[in-house]
């Protein structure tokens, strides 16, 4: 058993949300990988909603059975997702990290008017961050924020790309800058903005290699006018706000990585087991026995990591003493993903490359956005050594 970190609890909410994916995600998988089931996303998410699935962040707002709703739980729901539809996946997890800081940073007007429908599943959120200039590299926003005295509003001009849930989404935060005199970390501001305001516009989606079940695109911001009262925490305070939600957002990726490797691992291990060659099954030759332990290690380590991370997080552990270990989930987890769907083609041949005979064509072009949304492999990498070196400055 590979989930022996988990508590009874969590097994039994396993088996429960895998029978939910069973019963509302699989018979409409086909639909929203082709992106043209916009409405098959949404009734998998209101299924959620239903289920109070979508609270399981939220202690204080959750009123369901499990008495340790958290993370874990979380993460294992993005797991299962994750393992039929990445794309699907993206668009809940986004959801929930929209969610995050209407949650923890919003007044109770706000949160009630644009956390509540995220939470009951009747609508889907996103995230403003990446512009044209500014990936990795998040502090050198140019989207601006200002107050404007005179009627009270807040104004945001400017250009996001790379967008989870664009056009889609009925409330986005976006990040920009407030203080252009000062440091970005200390001049940035976070901001509600609805999907109807007036100055929003989305220019168009993307058209990526996998992920497809995940509508991703620009968003422009033009003398967008909103409330006082969609200021999320204090002016130019946002810095702190983005840095909150990383550690649960690339734990939930660990998840993630878990769901689309351990998909790609299912296929390739019953393929090896039935298909003949040279009078034997493919599984008795060494050299598909090595491909099957290096997948199934690896496995089983991003697993330990990923739910070592949403434990401590669930135990009340975050900020710089969790950023090592969210990092590592994120990292390994993502990383192995690529490499089981990898060896999953290649233990399928040619039943690997087409779209007719076998998942493992999807799975390895969904497996490649992992390591690069949510923070790079290499920002990864960055956060895991400056916790081992606490003397050294990050040379970004
Ligand atoms: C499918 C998809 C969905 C996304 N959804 C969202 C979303 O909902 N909201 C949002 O705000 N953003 C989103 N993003 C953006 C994502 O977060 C960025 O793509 C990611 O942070 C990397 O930024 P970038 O693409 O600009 O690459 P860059 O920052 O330009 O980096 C390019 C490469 O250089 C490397 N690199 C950068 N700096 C260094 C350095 N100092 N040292 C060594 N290597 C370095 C990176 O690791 C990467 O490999 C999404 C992206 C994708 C592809």
């Amino acid at each position: 058993m590979r989930d022996f970190l988990l508590n009874d609890e969590m097994r039994a909410f396993r088996c429960e949300i895998r029978a939910l994916f069973q019963r509302e995600l699989v018979p409409r998988c086909s639909d929203i990988e082709r992106r043209s089931g916009w409405n098959a996303v949404m009734e998998v998410v209101q299924a959620l909603g239903r289920g109070g699935y979508l609270r399981l962040l939220f202690r204080d707002l959750y009123d369901g059975p499990l008495t340790e709703p958290g993370l874990t739980a979380a993460t294992i729901l993005s797991e299962e997702a994750a393992y039929h539809n990445y794309g699907f996946e993206s668009t809940v997890a986004t959801t929930l990290s929209c969610a995050f800081p209407l949650y923890r940073f919003a007044s109770a007007s706000i949160r009630d008017r644009h956390l509540r429908p995220l939470i009951e599943g009747k609508s889907v959120g996103a995230i403003c961050m990446t512009e044209r200039n500014v990936g990795s590299d998040s502090a050198g926003m140019e989207t601006i924020i200002r107050f404007d005295h005179s009627t009270s509003e807040w104004v945001i001009n400017g250009f996001k790309r790379y967008i989870s849930n664009a056009s889609k989404a009925d409330v986005y935060v976006v990040w920009g800058i407030s203080d252009p005199t000062v440091s970005p970390r200390k001049g940035m501001t976070a901001i509600v903005v609805p999907g109807d305001a007036p100055g929003l516009s989305f220019p168009q989606n993307y058209d990526f290699m996998g992920r497809r079940g995940c509508v991703v695109g620009e968003v422009s911001f033009d003398e967008v006018r909103v409330p006082e009262d969609n200021l999320l925490g204090r002016e130019n305070e946002g810095f702190g706000i983005m840095l909150a939600a990383f550690n649960f957002e690339r734990i939930l990726l660990g998840g993630s990585g878990l769901g689309v490797a351990r998909s790609a691992f299912d296929v390739a291990v019953a393929h090896a087991q039935q298909r003949s060659v040279f009078g034997q099954k493919l599984g008795q030759k060494q050299l598909i026995w090595d491909m099957v332990a290096e997948m199934s290690w690896r496995l089983n380590a991003a697993e330990l990591l990923t739910y070592r991370a949403s434990t401590m997080y669930d135990q009340g552990v975050d900020g710089v003493n969790l950023m090592g270990e969210a990092s590592q989930a994120k990292l390994v987890s993502t990383e192995m993903a690529i490499f089981c769907a990898d060896r999953a083609v290649q233990i399928l041949g040619g039943d690997g490359l087409t779209q007719q005979f076998g998942r493992t064509e999807q799975i390895y072009r969904d497996a490649r956005a992992l390591t690069i949304v949510g923070g790079t492999s290499e920002m990864n990498k960055y956060l895991i050594s400056s916790r081992e070196m606490p003397t050294i400055k990050l040379n970004l």
